[in-house]
């Protein structure tokens, strides 16, 4: 994704406008009037907030396909679960299908960073395509425990959502071994063959508390159930719902940067809400912030999830500021500098093609 240059089109009517080259919405400056409110106004900004190195390696392997290979470069599922990210990267020549079976044999595909199963794998291989595998490698660590566990005859509490691309992905290294358990209250009636060898895992960005308590119940039923050998739910998924904790004991109103089918994004307005913020709302775009939410509001509380990119975090700061929310301080409760190096398909390629480029 290229960097926010801090210039933007803002199209007046609020009307898809073109900006960094793409269809995006974009707020109109002054949308949102400065009501006044008894005491001061200000915006709480939650750091670490947007892109985690798990997406970031998955947005910039697309680009770098779509460069090296040319367009059309196809991706399974959306690379990552953010409206905007997509639409650019559609508007650069990537295509998004549902299964490898809708691409033309030869081509290049991109996995998402949710993972894929096994299956998934094979039936692109056997349909001639050529993979890149963009799977984040914290997903694929969940995905070698499920293997490694499943081997040693554990049956598998995968805790998760039905139908999430990442739960599909993990669940697909061993669907014999793999029992889904979507909930705490499900935790109380799934039934296992053996309680004497079951493990848990989980998909990478839950919420912490309501794992944890998944997690209690089941270990009410079945003492003996093992842990992960280390945190499922990964350190971007953590360090976010921490710095929003924090943000949202002190807001009137929390807003989060997102997409709603993107999952730690939508957590992040569970437990804003969980953590004492008044009201919560997740957005894609500025342009969606109601007048009415900042009715009586000083405080506003504002992050985003791991697939945002900050401009969108930038836009809803300057229609804030408009409202009057102008002061902002940062809250931050963690340091982040993971880097992820790009997916070994396209790092042979690249490496390749420089060898071959004559001096
Ligand atoms: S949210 Fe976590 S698991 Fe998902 S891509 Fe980012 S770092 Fe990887």
């Amino acid at each position: 994704m290229r960097a926010y240059n801090g210039s933007v089109t803002i199209s007046t009517d609020n009307s898809p406008v073109i900006g960094l080259g793409m269809p995006r919405i974009l707020s109109a400056p002054g949308r949102l009037k400065d009501t006044p409110v008894a005491g001061a106004k200000r915006v709480l900004l939650a750091a670490p907030r947007g892109y985690c190195a798990g997406v970031d390696r998955a947005v910039i392997a697309v680009e770098k396909a779509l460069e090296h290979y040319g367009a059309p470069v196809y991706v399974r599922k959306q690379i990552v679960h953010n409206t905007h990210v997509v639409a650019e990267l559609e508007h650069q020549g990537a295509i998004f299908v549902d299964e490898v079976d809708e691409v033309p044999p030869g081509s290049h595909i991109v996995f998402s960073a949710h993972g894929v199963s096994p299956a998934v794998v094979n039936a692109a291989a056997e349909r001639g395509l050529q993979a890149i595998d963009a799977t984040c490698p914290l997903v694929t660590k969940v995905h070698r425990e499920a293997v490694r566990f499943a081997r040693d005859d554990f049956e598998i509490l995968l805790i998760g959502h039905e139908g999430h691309e990442e739960v599909e992905g993990t669940a697909g290294e061993a669907p014999e071994h793999t029992t889904l358990v979507g909930s705490p209250d499900e935790a109380d009636t799934i039934m296992v063959r053996n309680p004497e060898k079951v493990v848990w895992l989980s998909q990478t960005t839950l919420s912490v508390d309501e794992t944890m308590e998944t997690v209690r119940r089941l270990r009410k039923r079945f003492p003996l159930l093992q842990d992960p050998p280390s945190d499922d739910i990964c350190y971007a998924t953590q360090n976010r719902q921490v710095a929003i904790k924090k943000v949202a004991t002190d807001s009137d109103l929390v807003i989060v940067v997102g997409s709603a089918n993107s999952s730690n994004s939508v957590r992040l307005v569970e437990v804003a809400l969980e953590y004492g913020a008044k009201a919560a709302y997740r957005v894609d775009y500025a342009s969606e912030v109601k007048q009415e939410w900042l009715d009586g509001v000083n405080t506003v509380g504002v992050t985003s999830g791991a697939s945002v990119p900050e401009e969108l975090v930038d836009e809803l700061l300057a229609a804030l500021a408009d409202a009057g929310y102008g002061a902002v301080t940062p809250v931050k409760t963690a340091e982040e500098d993971l880097i992820f190096s790009l997916p070994k398909e396209l790092r042979k390629d690249l490496k390749g093609s420089r060898a071959a480029r004559p001096e």
